[in-house]
């Protein structure tokens, strides 16, 4: 396995000091530094013995978080993208997201990359443009996530991230082992003890992944990449769609309702003259009618390589599918001015 030591597990993190033949208690401390605290590396480390860091630095270890090439803020100063450098060169991007509330406790929302490029080709994105370059490890999962913890505590000692989405660059049901192993350390009560319900996978519906998940018996939310309600159109939007097409995608997510009991998120990029008329929403109520779900309206943000143009009717359409019984909200924007939007990452700097 990978010698980032931010990729390990408390178990793992044992076997390795046993390995070592170095003291089990340091397994603890380790844990505490690197899932709780984000430690940067070892000279942050108080209590771990020079000794010890040279006997793991000897044997192969390390513990470093991705590098951070450029941040950007938005002007309300809400959302913060990051541009992070990975150890073989691969850049891929991170985004923080404020929310602010007074009626309840503030939102940190990180939305995560799990792999760098996207092999998945939907012709809107401007990831899946760039092409798929290759998995994340465990570690450069998580690390994209300490790292953002670092800089709410910069301005804000007593927050931390609170949500986190998978849904940056990459199908994160792609890199299946890696991101479910990420998401049990970031849900572990002794690192940053995030809720299982305050994490989301988003798909473009990998139907064995779906399935696999399912059975994984972890409570997270499920959002699956809809965008069209009938094959044809959604062959053309999401490719994958030929491979999997509607009807095997709605039955695994029956399944992972059964298994779950969370209503399914399905996210539906609003693109005008594909995907936004009458008789879209007319459709889609036909294929959702008997699915406990919520739809993400997503009006397109538009991205330099592809002619689709953002459909007007964002509001008009939510309203249509309310009035159809539909649950159905726009999704908040955030992140648009510095390109930090859905479907804007591409991870080269945003030339
Ligand atoms: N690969 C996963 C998760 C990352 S994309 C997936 O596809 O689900 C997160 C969401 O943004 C997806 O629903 C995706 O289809 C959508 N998206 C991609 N490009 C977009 C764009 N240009 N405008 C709006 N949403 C976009
Ligand atoms: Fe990949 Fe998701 Fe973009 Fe499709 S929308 S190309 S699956 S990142």
């Amino acid at each position: 396995m990978d010698n980032n030591l931010y990729g390990y597990s408390i178990e793992q993190l044992n076997k390795l000091m046993k390995e070592e033949n170095l003291p089990s208690f340091r397994a603890k401390q380790l844990y505490n530094w690197l899932q709780k605290n984000q430690a940067l590396g070892w000279e942050e480390m108080k209590n771990i013995p020079h000794t010890m860091v040279q006997k793991l630095k000897d044997a192969g270890y390390g513990c470093s978080l991705p590098k951070i090439l450029s941040q950007s803020t938005s002007e309300d100063g809400m959302t913060v993208k990051c541009l992070l450098e990975l150890e073989d060169g691969e850049q891929i991007e991170t985004v923080l997201m404020r929310y602010r509330r007074s009626s309840s406790r503030n939102r940190n929302t990180v939305c995560v990359s799990s792999q760098a490029g996207c092999a998945m080709g939907c012709p809107f994105c401007a990831t899946g443009n760039a092409g798929f370059k290759r998995d994340l490890s465990v570690a450069e999962i998580v690390g994209q996530i300490a790292l953002m913890n670092r800089i709410i505590r910069e301005t804000e000692p007593d927050e931390q991230v609170t949500n986190v989405v998978y849904m940056g660059m990459g199908e994160p049901l792609q890199n299946y082992d890696q991101v479910i192993q990420s998401i049990r350390l970031i849900n572990h009560e002794q690192g940053l003890n995030i809720g299982m319900r305050r994490i989301t996978v988003s798909t473009c519906g990998l139907v064995p992944r779906i399935l696999d998940l399912a059975a994984e018996g972890m409570q997270v939310t499920l959002a699956v990449s809809l965008h069209a309600a009938t094959d044809e159109k959604r062959a053309k939007l999401v490719p994958v769609n030929r491979k999997y097409p509607l009807e095997q995608l709605l039955a695994a997510c029956q399944k992972y309702y059964e298994a779950t009991k969370r209503k399914i998120t399905f996210e539906y990029t609003l693109i005008e003259g594909e995907n936004d008329s009458e008789q879209d929403a007319l459709d889609l109520k036909r294929l959702l009618k008997d699915v406990h779900c919520n739809i993400n309206v997503i009006p397109l943000n538009v991205v330099s390589h592809a002619d689709f143009k953002r459909s007007r009717f964002a509001h008009r359409f939510v309203k249509r599918l309310n009035d159809l019984h539909l649950e159905a909200t726009i999704r908040e924007e955030m992140g648009l001015g510095i390109d930090a939007a859905c479907g804007q990452l591409k991870g080269n700097g945003g030339v």
